[in-house]
C-alpha cells in the first residue's frame, strides 16, 4: 500500500535524508567527545533558524516538556506569572505555572483573533508586576498567529520575562528571538521541522539564565531543570543520555530547512492559496484574521461530523487531516501545511481529495477548492 499521506499539523512528514541519519552508526554520547561538538553545531543552526546569539538547548522529550522546564526552572512558588489566553495552548499554560507554584494571571481574549495589542497595552498599564509571561505564537488547534514581536517587545517594557511556545511556527514563520527580546523560544521536532516526535529545543536569554540561577529555592525536580545544564559544554558533560538517533535526524532536518533560503514564502504563497481557495469555495476558516502559514483551521460547516469526513479521507484517499481538541473538539478540520508537507503538490492532492469528500457528505462547494488552489498560487 501506498505511504499515508501525513498532513496533519504535526508530526509531519519526515524526509528520507532525516530518516537515513536517523539510522547513522551511533558513538557514545556521554564518553564521545565528538557529540559534545555535534550537539553544539546542531544548537547553533536551530539557533540561526531563531536568529539568536542566546544559547540552544535540546532536551529529550517532544514540545510539551519544553514547556513545563520553561515554567519549572523559571517560577518559584508565589510569584506572578501573566498567561496571555486566546487558545488553547495559551490556556494550557497556566496549568504548567499552577503546578509550580506560581500565581497565575490570564489575559484572555477571542479565540479566532490575535491578541490586540492595544488592549494588552491598557491591561499592563493597571497590572505589570510579573515576574514573567507566558504566550503562544502559532496556535496551532485554530490556526492562530500572534504578533510575537510587538507582544515580547512590549512586555519587556515592564521588565517582565517572556516565554514563547513557537512548536509550530519555527522554521514556517519568522522569528527573530533577538531583536523582538524572546527571553526562552520554545521549538519541537515534529512540525515545521519535519524530524521524528521526541525532541524539544530552546533559546535561553542570558537575563533568563540569571533568572534560573539565582532563585531563592531550588527547582523541584530535574528532567525539567535547565540549571542542571549549566556548563554541560565547558565540563563535557550531559545531565542523562543523549537521544543520539533523535539529534542525528533532527540536525539533518534542520540543515535542510536552513538550507531552504525560500522557507517563509513557500509556506506564505501555499497558506495563502489555500484560504483563498477555501474562501471563494465558501468554506469559512476558524480565525476571524491572524490566519498562520503553516496550518489553516476550517470552521466546520453546519450538520456536517467532522470526525466522519477525516476517517473517510483517510479511509478512502490515506490521507490524514486533523479535528481539534478541547474547547475545539468537533468545531474545526485542520489542514497541515508545514515543513516538508508545504508543497505544491502534497497540498494539491490533499485538497483534491479533500473537495471530493466534502461534495460525498453534502456539502455544497461553490467552486473546485484544489483548482482555486493552483489558480491562487501566485
Ligand atoms: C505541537 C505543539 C506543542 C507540543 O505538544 P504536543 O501536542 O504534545 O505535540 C506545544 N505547543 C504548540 C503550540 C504545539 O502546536
Amino acid at each position: 500500500m501506498k505511504d499515508k499521506m501525513i498532513m496533519t499539523p504535526g508530526p509531519t512528514t519526515i524526509h528520507e535524508e532525516v530518516r537515513k541519519a536517523m539510522s547513522k552508526p551511533i558513538i557514545n554520547p556521554d564518553l564521545d567527545i565528538e557529540f559534545y561538538e555535534f550537539y553544539k553545531n546542531t544548537s547553533s543552526k536551530i539557533a540561526q533558524l531563531l536568529n539568536t546569539n542566546n544559547e540552544v538547548l535540546i532536551l529529550s522529550g517532544e514540545g510539551i516538556l519544553g514547556l513545563e522546564a520553561a515554567c519549572a526552572s523559571l517560577i518559584e512558588p508565589g510569584d506572578r506569572v501573566l498567561c496571555i489566553d486566546n487558545g488553547i495552548f495559551g490556556k494550557g499554560f497556566g496549568d504548567f505555572v499552577k503546578m509550580y507554584g506560581g500565581e497565575c494571571v490570564y489575559f484572555s481574549s477571542d479565540y479566532r483573533k490575535p491578541i490586540e495589542i492595544k488592549e494588552l497595552k491598557v491591561f499592563l498599564e493597571k497590572d505589570n508586576d510579573y515576574k514573567l509571561a507566558t504566550f503562544v505564537h502559532c496556535e496551532t488547534p485554530s490556526g492562530l498567529l500572534n504578533p510575537a514581536k510587538e507582544i515580547s517587545l512590549l512586555l519587556k517594557e515592564y521588565n517582565i520575562l517572556t516565554v514563547v511556545d513557537a512548536v509550530s511556527s519555527v522554521g514556517g514563520e519568522l522569528i527573530e528571538v533577538d531583536d523582538w527580546k524572546i527571553d526562552i523560544a520554545l521549538g519541537g521536532s515534529q512540525k515545521c521541522l519535519s524530524a521524528p516526535p521526541g525532541l524539544t529545543f530552546m533559546s535561553i536569554s542570558s537575563d533568563a539564565w540569571k533568572s534560573i540561577l539565582n532563585r531563592e529555592k531550588p527547582i523541584i525536580g530535574y528532567y525539567c531543570n535547565l540549571a542542571i545544564w549549566k556548563d554541560w559544554y565547558e565540563k563535557k558533560w550531559f545531565p542523562y543520555t543523549q537521544p543520539i538517533s533523535d539529534i542525528y535526524a533532527l540536525d539533518c532536518a534542520v540543515t535542510r530547512l536552513i538550507n531552504d533560503e525560500k522557507r517563509y514564502e513557500r509556506h506564505s504563497v501555499i497558506a495563502n492559496a489555500v484560504r483563498k481557495a477555501l474562501n471563494v469555495s465558501g468554506m469559512q476558516l476558524y480565525p476571524l484574521d491572524g490566519w498562520s502559514n503553516t496550518v489553516t483551521a476550517i470552521a466546520v460547516p453546519e450538520g456536517i461530523n467532522e470526525k466522519e469526513v477525516r476517517e473517510y479521507l483517510l479511509e478512502k484517499y490515506n490521507i490524514m487531516i486533523a479535528g481539534a481538541f478541547g474547547a475545539l473538539d468537533g468545531k474545526v478540520i485542520r489542514i497541515g501545511h508545514m515543513g516538508e508537507n508545504c508543497t505544491e503538490e502534497k497540498v494539491f492532492i490533499t485538497l483534491k481529495y479533500f473537495d471530493k469528500t466534502l461534495r460525498k457528505f453534502g456539502v455544497k462547494l461553490k467552486k473546485e477548492i484544489h483548482k482555486e488552489f493552483v489558480d491562487n498560487l501566485d
